[in-house]
């Protein structure tokens, strides 16, 4: 008997993540199919990747850009749907079963909260919404019924190492950092790097805003936050280990002392594949580890002076409340920043600090009370950028 099909709705396809997934579902055709996509703006090869999947729908999100577009190359069978309407149109329809939350940035939170509405099955790449609306994103998950399945390599490790223990014997989380291209450099050389510097990641083919926080370790900052709600661990029970080869992908200390680890090359379709074949394993387009020639893996801890956004990432983990929010759209602000000139790659953080420090904290945020939030933030960080 053939497998159940699992219909996914990729959100943000034409990106890292978006192209992987659909690497993964081309090689697992007979337990997968792609029935939605949606981008913002590449939208050429949104087209595109609608003549090769054949889609139920495709969204294109800025219905603007939409509107210019030359839409007659799109095949047969396929609709196109436009703007955050259209989006939410897709993830809620019932013949979609999971749905990969895949968009950057704060923009994927009103999809991926859409879908959760909806009980959806959440594919997770979009550490964001996480870092942005954490309790409230995992309270509605669990009263609509959905489960939140993590792509991001390190908590896809953390939730693979989960399996080999009981909730209560949890000593810590131990989440690895590449340390980015910058892990040698000193603080004098850090001020003066260029966006290209910033651009080049040594282990990992992402998306230029992630790029970017890999290289000042926010990314590390958000996966705190996003291990702390994902996980429900007290800030104290997650610790960051610099691990350059990337290919211990986060590992989880037990009570007893044992340490289990997940490993694999650096290669994001494997945790893509795990989150949408869970609780299965199958054999996919990921390339396997190559002992034959050994293999070296190094530790050593983070430098916290010379990357202070790790420390950033533990104290919002611990205010919780309408930190994460603040933190996060300061963050997206400064290095849209820094990626057009207007900032100094070492005043990304800065600024994400000063923003943090001045806000207006309140611990229990409504949704709309963060989104309000996210936009004051921006905008105190404009203030950096025009100064
Ligand atoms: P990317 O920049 O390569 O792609 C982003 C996608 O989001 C594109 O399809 C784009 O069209 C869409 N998008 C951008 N702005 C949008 C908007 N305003 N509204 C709707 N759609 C929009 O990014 P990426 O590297 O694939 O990262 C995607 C998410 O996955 C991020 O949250 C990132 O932190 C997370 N993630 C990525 C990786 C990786 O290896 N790339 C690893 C772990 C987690
Ligand atoms: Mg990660």
């Amino acid at each position: 008997m053939s497998p159940p099909v699992r219909n996914i709705a990729i959100l943000g396809s034409t990106g890292s993540i978006g192209r992987n997934t659909l690497d993964v579902v081309g090689c697992c055709s007979d337990r997968l199919r792609a029935v939605g996509l949606t981008a913002n703006s590449r939208l050429r090869q949104l087209c595109d990747q609608a003549k090769a999947v054949r889609p139920r729908w495709i969204v294109a999100t800025d219905a603007a850009a939409a509107d210019r577009f030359d839409w007659s190359g799109l095949p047969p069978g396929t609709d196109l749907l436009h703007g955050p309407e259209g989006l939410e149109r897709l993830v809620t329809d019932e013949g979609v079963d999971t749905v990969v939350a895949a968009i950057v940035g704060s923009a994927g939170l009103r999809g991926t909260w859409a879908a959760l509405e909806a009980g959806k099955t959440v594919a997770l790449a979009n550490k964001e919404t996480l870092v942005m609306a954490g309790p409230l994103v995992m309270e509605l998950a669990r009263t609509s019924g959905s489960q939140i399945l993590p792509v991001d390599s390190e908590h896809n490790a953390v939730f693979q190492a989960l399996q080999a223990g009981r909730r209560q014997d949890i000593q810590r989380v131990i989440l690895t950092a590449s340390g980015g291209p910058f892990r040698q450099l000193s603080r004098q050389d850090l001020a003066n790097v260029t966006v290209d510097d910033a651009l080049a990641h040594p282990t990992w083919d992402m998306g230029p805003k992630i790029t970017v926080d890999s290289a000042t370790m926010m990314n590390k900052a958000l996966e705190i936050i996003e291990a702390r709600w994902l996980f429900d661990l007290r800030p104290d029970q997650i610790a960051v280990v610099v691990h350059p080869q990337s290919v211990v992908h986060s590992m989880v200390e037990f009570v007893d002392g044992s340490v289990v680890a997940q490993m694999s090359p650096p290669d994001m379709k494997l945790p893509i594949q795990y989150a949408l074949s869970y609780p299965n394993r199958w054999t996919g387009p990921s390339e396997k580890l190559d002992f034959s020639n050994g293999l070296d893996l190094t530790f050593e801890p983070p430098d916290y002076e010379r990357f202070p956004a790790i420390e950033l990432g533990f104290e919002v983990a611990r205010r919780g409340g309408t930190a994460g929010a603040v933190l996060n759209a300061a963050n997206e602000r400064a290095v849209e920043g820094f990626l057009t000139g207007k900032l100094r790659f070492t005043e990304i953080v800065t600024a994400c600090r000063s923003v943090l420090e001045t806000h207006p904290f309140e611990a229990r945020p409504t949704l709309d009370r963060l989104v309000e939030l996210d936009g004051w933030a921006r905008r105190e960080v404009d203030k950096w950028i025009c100064a």
